[in-house]
């Protein structure tokens, strides 16, 4: 059955935002709801994945607030990716396409080096977790693979790495 998650009654589809044509996904509610959130996105991973990640990598800005709750229940540490100009440097810089612009995205060249997890809210077209991942190989990390609570897979094809979902947009 398409949208049986029940998160699905919690998240708002806002047609039309903020371009015409976007349905865009309005996960703030789920933040309400911050203890099944994280348990959702733990049983999302693998079994004993979540034991071989040394590092949560995350990316501005509803990234940040799923990672640092994800890294509050697990103690994992966090890497911020940032909009360009926010960090100082030394930075690694990655521009990539939206689904609705461009942007640009830098992650500190000098952090721990170590095996990360990405973290985000929705993959969409997949342009920012791949921004993302080469970012952190560029800072010496390797990437285990993306966690996000929603997947919109008409949206992207293979973004080359393993992708786990809370949810989908297809079923
Ligand atoms: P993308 O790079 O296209 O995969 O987009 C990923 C980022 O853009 C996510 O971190 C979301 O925060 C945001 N985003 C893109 N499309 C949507 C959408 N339809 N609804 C909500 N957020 C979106």
């Amino acid at each position: 059955m398409k949208h049986s998650h029940p998160f699905w009654q919690i998240i708002r589809t806002v047609p039309n935002f903020p371009k015409a044509d976007i349905d865009f996904y309005d996960i703030t509610p789920l933040l309400w709801h911050v203890d099944e959130l994280i348990n959702e996105l733990l049983n999302a991973l693998p079994d004993g994945m979540i034991d071989e990640v040394e590092c949560l990598a995350t990316t501005e800005a509803r990234g940040f607030v799923i990672g640092s709750l994800l890294s509050g229940r697990t103690g994992k540490p966090l890497l911020l990716i940032r909009k360009a100009g926010k960090l100082p440097p030394p930075v690694h810089r990655q521009s990539y396409d939206l689904e609705y612009g461009t942007d640009t995205l830098e992650i500190k060249a000098d952090a721990p080096k170590s095996k990360v997890l990405l973290v985000d809210d929705v993959l969409a077209t997949g342009g920012t977790l791949k921004a993302s991942k080469l970012l952190c190989e560029q800072a010496g990390h390797e990437v285990l693979g993306a966690l996000v609570l929603l997947d919109l897979p008409k949206l992207h094809s293979d973004i080359g790495m393993d992708t786990y979902a809370v949810m989908n947009d297809v079923d």
